[in-house]
C-alpha cells in the first residue's frame, strides 16, 4: 500500500495510535501521536478548518486537525459512485471566487468551468398543482397571484428580482454595521412593501426558500447581502467553476497539503480553557491540548459543545440560536429521456413533494443528461426527512410519473442527503432571522479566550466556501496576532 505524506488518523489515537486514511478512502497505517503541547488544534476538516490549518502552518504552527466524520468536507460531498458524479452539497464557484480558485490551485485540483452544462439544462419547466404552464400560460392563468407588472415573471425569479431591485443597503459589504440595523426586517415585510401580496410571497419564497421555512424567518438585509455578493460576482466575470472529477476533490487535496494529524472519527465534546492552554475532549473519550483551538463548526453544532468557561452574551446567543437552512438533496436516474417523448424541460420547479428537479448535464458532452438532482428546502425538506429516504424517494418518482405520464416505469431512485438530519452539519447554511443580523453578526465571532470561531457562518463579505476561506483568514490573523 502507497503511504502518503500526510496522515488521515482514525479512530485509536487515544490509546497512542491513529490509523492513517489516504484521502478519505480507507486506513493505511497506524502511527504514535501525542508530544509536546500544539500551537492550535482546528475542530472540523471542512474547507474553513483545513485553510485555518495550512495558513498557521505556513507561519511555522504546530496544527492538530479533529474532524467527526470520517471524511474530509464536510458541506463539500460529492456522490462518487453516481453517474455524473452528483454534488449533495457544495455546486460551483463564480469568477470572482479568489480564495477558491486560488486554494484549487494550490491543492493541485483542476477546476473547470461548468456554466455551459448549467445552460445546456435550458431553464426549467413550471408546475403547478401538477400542471404544466408555459411562461404565456402563466402570465394569464387564474392562479397567478403577482401584480400585473410582474406576471410574466416566473415564481422562483421574483424574490431575486424584487431584492436586487429595490434594495435599500447602499454598501451590500456593510451589511452587518449597526446603521443597517432598520433594514433588519423579515423578508416578508419587505416584499409586502414591494407590492407584493401574500399569496404570492407564500408561492414564490415559502415553496421553496432560500433561508428559513418561509419568508417571515429570514431577514431581508442578509438576502440583501446575498444579493449584492452575488452581483460582484457577476462583475468579476461570467462562469461557473468546479472541480473536475467532483469537488470533493478540492478538501481532500486540501488536507493533504497539512504536515500535522488530521484525526478522523474525533468528534470534539467539550473545550476547557485555562491559563496554560485548552483542552479538546472528544466523545470518544480522547483529549488533546493546545494553546489555541479553533473551533470550525457550524453554530448548530458548536451549540452542542461543553465550553467551559461558558460563552458570554451575543456569542452565547448566536452559537445558541442562529437558524440553519433545512435542505435536503436527492437524485434519480432515469432509464430512457422520456422528456423526449413529453416535449418538456426534465427541469422542473414544482409546489409539490418533488420540490425543484435539475437535470445533471455531467457525462461526456455537455447535453447528455446523467441524472436529476431535487432539492428540497424548508418545509418540504422536513417532510421527506418524516417519511424517510426510502418513502421519500418513492413519493418523489411517483410524483414525477403523476405530473408527467411519459416518465412512468423510467425513473430510478439512487440517493437521498438530508443537511438538516446530518448531526454533524445541522443543515445547509446560516440563517438569520430578522433582527439577529443586527444583534449576532458583527460580534459573535470574536474570540472567547482561547477559542477562535470560523466556519461560513461566520464570513461577512463573501457567501459559501469563500466566504469558509474568508473566515480561515480572518481567525488565522486573530491567532497570529
Ligand atoms: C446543497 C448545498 C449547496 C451548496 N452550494 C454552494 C455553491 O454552489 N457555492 C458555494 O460557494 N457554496 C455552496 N454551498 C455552501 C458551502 O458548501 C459551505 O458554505 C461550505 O462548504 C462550509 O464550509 P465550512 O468549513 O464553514 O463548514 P462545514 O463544511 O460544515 O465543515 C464543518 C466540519 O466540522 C465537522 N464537525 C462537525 N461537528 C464536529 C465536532 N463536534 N467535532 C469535530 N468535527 C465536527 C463536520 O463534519 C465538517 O467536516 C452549498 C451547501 C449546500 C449544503
Amino acid at each position: 500500500m502507497i503511504l502518503t505524506r500526510r496522515s488521515f488518523t482514525l479512530g485509536a489515537a487515544a490509546l497512542g495510535t491513529a490509523t492513517v486514511l489516504d484521502g478519505a478512502t480507507g486506513p493505511r497505517r497506524t502511527k504514535p501521536v501525542g508530544g509536546a503541547m500544539l500551537d492550535t488544534i482546528v475542530l472540523g476538516a471542512g474547507i474553513a478548518g483545513l485553510n485555518t490549518a495550512w495558513l498557521l502552518e505556513q507561519q511555522g504552527q504546530t496544527v492538530m486537525v479533529l474532524e467527526a466524520r470520517q471524511r474530509v468536507g464536510g458541506r463539500v460531498f460529492t456522490l462518487l459512485d453516481q453517474p455524473g458524479l452528483p454534488e449533495m452539497g457544495f455546486n460551483s464557484m463564480a469568477a470572482g471566487y479568489g480564495r477558491g480558485i486560488d486554494a484549487a490551485k494550490r491543492a493541485g485540483v483542476e477546476l473547470y468551468d461548468v456554466s455551459p452544462r448549467y445552460r445546456a439544462a435550458g431553464g426549467m419547466a413550471l408546475f403547478l398543482g401538477g400542471q404544466p404552464l408555459t411562461r404565456e400560460q402563466w402570465a394569464v392563468s387564474p392562479l397567478n397571484p403577482f401584480p400585473d407588472a410582474l406576471k410574466t415573471v416566473m415564481p422562483w425569479e421574483i424574490v431575486n428580482k424584487l431584492v436586487g431591485a429595490r434594495t435599500p443597503l447602499a454598501d451590500w459589504t456593510e451589511w452587518t454595521d449597526p446603521k443597517n440595523a432598520a433594514l433588519d426586517i423579515s423578508l416578508r415585510d419587505f416584499l409586502k412593501a414591494q407590492g407584493l401580496p401574500d399569496p404570492a410571497i407564500r408561492l414564490a419564497y415559502d415553496t421553496s426558500p432560500y433561508y428559513g421555512t418561509s419568508a417571515f424567518d429570514a431577514s431581508a438585509l442578509m438576502l440583501e447581502y446575498n444579493d449584492g455578493f452575488v452581483k460582484a460576482q457577476a462583475l468579476a466575470g461570467p462562469g461557473s467553476l468546479a472541480v473536475r472529477g467532483g469537488n470533493s476533490k478540492l478538501p481532500v487535496a486540501m488536507a493533504k497539503l497539512l504536515k500535522g494529524d488530521l484525526l478522523m472519527d474525533k468528534e470534539a465534546v467539550a473545550i476547557d480553557s485555562a491559563a496554560d492552554g485548552a483542552t479538546v475532549t472528544c466523545a470518544d473519550g480522547s483529549s488533546f491540548r493546545a494553546k489555541r483551538i479553533v473551533c470550525a463548526l457550524p453554530f448548530s453544532v458548536a451549540r452542542r459543545l461543553k465550553f467551559t468557561p461558558g460563552l458570554a452574551g451575543v456569542q452565547a446567543q448566536a452559537v445558541a440560536t442562529l437558524g440553519v437552512q433545512p435542505l435536503s438533496v436527492a437524485f434519480l436516474t432515469v432509464k430512457t429521456n422520456y422528456w423526449e417523448q413529453d416535449k418538456l424541460n426534465p427541469s422542473m420547479w414544482t409546489d409539490g413533494p418533488a420540490g425543484t428537479v435539475l437535470a445533471q448535464h455531467f457525462g461526456p458532452t455537455d447535453t447528455e443528461v446523467t441524472g436529476l438532482l431535487l432539492q428540497a428546502r424548508g418545509n418540504l425538506a422536513r417532510y421527506w426527512d418524516r417519511l424517510g429516504k426510502s418513502a421519500a424517494l418513492d413519493l418523489i418518482a411517483r410524483t414525477i410519473e403523476t405530473y408527467r405520464p411519459a416518465a412512468k416505469g423510467q425513473i430510478v431512485p439512487a440517493a437521498l442527503h438530508s443537511w438538516e438530519n446530518e448531526v454533524f452539519s445541522g443543515g445547509a447554511w446560516a440563517v438569520f432571522a430578522p433582527g439577529q443580523v443586527a444583534a449576532l453578526a458583527s460580534t459573535m465571532s470574536a474570540p472567547a479566550g482561547r477559542v477562535h470561531f470560523c466556519g461560513e457562518h461566520t464570513a461577512v463579505g463573501a457567501r459559501g466556501i469563500e466566504g469558509a476561506l474568508e473566515s480561515s483568514e480572518r481567525v488565522a490573523i486573530e491567532i497570529l496576532s
